[in-house]
């Protein structure tokens, strides 16, 4: 039987090799700039954004499977959600990872499936990036988020 962790596995892996929404954007209202020096990840996060819903959300970057596998969930999950929802997820997520807050974890759906990052703490920052990052865009911050 496959073990639920297993399960996560795979679509870790999955969204590593197949990333949604791994692209520019030419028409985005916002974009942000992030990096992890810890692991060297970098990505771009794009996002049109039209009354306060993000209407579509992409990134480009180079990073290992787990930020990249972050970005593409994250972006996969905040289309179509309002800023406030987008922010409440990204409290959620970093709730579970931080806090190894359980109630947090079952309000995330399929993002839960990054759960098992908390055991690895130096990951935490690869899987947390994308996020942070949508902050930033979502605030219109310009300089380069980073999670140091
Ligand atoms: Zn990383």
């Amino acid at each position: 039987m496959l073990d639920l962790r297993d399960l996560y596995q795979e679509v870790i892996i999955d969204h590593n090799r197949n990333p949604r929404n791994c692209r520019a954007m030419d028409d985005a209202t916002s974009h942000a700039e992030g990096f992890n020096p810890l692991c060297g990840d970098r990505l771009t996060l794009y996002l049109k954004i039209q009354n306060d819903i993000v209407k579509d959300a992409s990134f480009k970057g180079n990073g290992c499977a787990i930020s990249t596998a972050s970005a593409s969930l994250m972006t996969e999950s905040v289309i179509g959600k309002t800023l406030a929802e987008a922010k409440l997820l990204f409290q959620n997520f970093h709730d579970m990872l931080l806090k190894d807050d359980k109630t947090a974890e079952q309000k995330l759906g399929k993002l839960s499936v990054l759960a098992g990052v908390k055991a690895y703490p130096a990951r935490v920052k690869c899987a947390t990036l994308a996020w942070h990052t949508l902050n930033a865009a979502i605030e219109k911050k310009h300089e380069t988020v980073s999670t140091e």
